[in-house]
């Protein structure tokens, strides 16, 4: 035998300092107490070292791949391991007669089959931990939200399984993000640009990292191998867990939302109107407040029935909406009854407003069963200037509504708007 030279007492002093080093770390602790303990393990290491100078390419992988796995169940960090090593390489061209090279070439290799070991237990952990929060997320959102969550963990788990099974993965298995499909769900969830561009961002540096650790394990270089995995292990994690706030946000925002008109529900009223008014206080603005009233209502839904009430609203909705600028706000109030609230408004503007609707609902046509339902609409606003702090908003709503009651009382399909009176 080529080493049969060396004094294997000399090897067992290279990982003795190595092992006193392995000792300082608590994870080791847990398993080795006693001081012959660790002796006995530096001399099985040494032993191992000496058999695996002379062992086949095959035996060596499978010796320091088995090593490394056993290292990674016991928690001892990789860094640990790799500081070791080197002391390990250290100590061998002091106290031994192996050539130079060859001790470089051995522990380089050594490196990266314990890297090796480390990634297979970290597939095994992390397949385990996937497959937890993927469970945890179907219990934890709504059915339709449940596939772009869990996606980003779901593709992930894929690409782990097929490194797991040694196979090389290839550009076309991991693909880019713009031919991902989560990529697709991603754009269509309705949610701010800002935030979904950095969602976007993440779901793209997931797919470089893995591309970079397909490119890594194929060149056999464990040791980054392992370092693109933990990256984009945490990538995916923060992920998938930035969608689910996300989905959980809009999921919020929804429930203050009326689905027949897609105006706001009045029992968001106080949270957004005192927002708004709040900031229209600090800006010092005019606003005004218009209850909107269809007229003859309950007629519509006895000539026409339900069905067509339903889409007088849902079509009444729209066009609130679009006399809707930025800062205002439009809720359904009641049945048939809208409150809108205008921000950064004179009393002309408001005014013109409000009329500018009762005419559009006037000359609304919507057809059913072939003939055109007539619709007109009375409104009670009450113009606000100056907008105080603390001031009641339901002092603005109840002279709102007087207006609109004397708007009815005097013949209906007609705007009525006043100045509030400050006592
Ligand atoms: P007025 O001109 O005085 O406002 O008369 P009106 O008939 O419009 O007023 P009233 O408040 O008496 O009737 C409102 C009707 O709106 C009664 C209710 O059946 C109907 N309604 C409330 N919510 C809905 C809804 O979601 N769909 C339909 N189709 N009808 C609704
Ligand atoms: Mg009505
Ligand atoms: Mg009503």
């Amino acid at each position: 035998m080529a080493f049969s030279c060396i004094n294997p007492k000399n090897i067992e002093k290279a990982f003795t300092e190595f092992y006193q080093f392995m000792m300082n770390s608590e994870h080791f602790h847990v398993f080795f107490t006693g001081q012959d303990q660790v002796d006995a393990l530096i001399k099985i290491q040494a032993n191992n070292f000496y058999e695996s100078l002379s062992m086949s390419d095959e035996d060596f992988i499978k010796n320091y791949v088995d090593l490394g796995l056993m290292h990674a169940k016991m928690q001892l960090p990789f860094e640990d391991m790799v500081s070791g090593l080197s002391m390990v390489r250290d100590n061998l061209l002091k106290n031994t007669s192996i050539d130079t090279k060859k001790i470089y070439n051995i522990v380089e290799k050594m490196e990266c089959y314990l890297a090796k070991g480390y990634l297979v237990y970290q597939f095994e952990d992390v397949l385990n931990q996937l497959q937890l929060s993927i469970d945890n997320i179907y219990g934890a959102y709504a059915e339709e939200n449940q596939d772009v969550v869990t996606s980003a963990l779901t593709w992930f788990l894929h690409i782990v399984k097929n490194f797991q099974a040694e196979k090389n993965l290839e550009y076309a298995d991991i693909l880019t993000a713009d031919l991902c499909p989560l990529t697709s769900k991603i754009k269509a969830l309705d949610i701010e640009p800002e935030l979904k561009q950095r969602i976007l961002m993440s779901h793209t540096e997931q797919h470089s990292l893995a591309l970079s650790m397909a490119f890594f394990f194929r060149e056999e270089d464990y040791m980054l191998a392992n370092f693109m995995f933990a990256k984009l292990f945490a990538i995916t994690v923060s992920l998938s867990n930035q969608i689910g706030l996300a989905v959980s946000q809009q999921a919020i925002e929804e429930l203050h939302y009326d689905a027949l008109t897609g105006l706001l529900l009045r029992h968001s009223l106080e949270t957004k109107l005192l927002n708004t008014l709040n900031q229209s206080a600090s800006a010092n603005q005019s606003v005004a407040m218009m209850m909107l009233d269809l007229d003859h209502f309950k007629k519509i839904n006895d000539t026409w029935g339900h069905q067509a009430g339903d889409k007088v609203l849902e079509e009444l909705g729209q066009l609130i909406q679009n006399n809707q600028r930025e800062n205002d706000l439009a809720f359904r109030y009641g049945g048939e009854e809208f409150l809108l609230f205008v921000s950064n408004v004179s009393f002309d503007n408001a005014q013109s407003i409000a009329e500018r609707i009762r005419l559009q609902v006037e000359a609304l046509t919507i057809e059913w069963e072939g003939k055109c339902i007539p619709l007109t609409m009375s409104i009670g606003g009450v113009f606000i200037e100056g907008v105080q702090l603390g001031e009641s908003i339901d002092a603005y709503i109840e002279k709102a509504d007087q207006n609109l009651y004397e708007a009815k009382e005097t013949g209906r399909n007609k705007v009525i708007m006043s100045k509030f009176k400050r006592s």
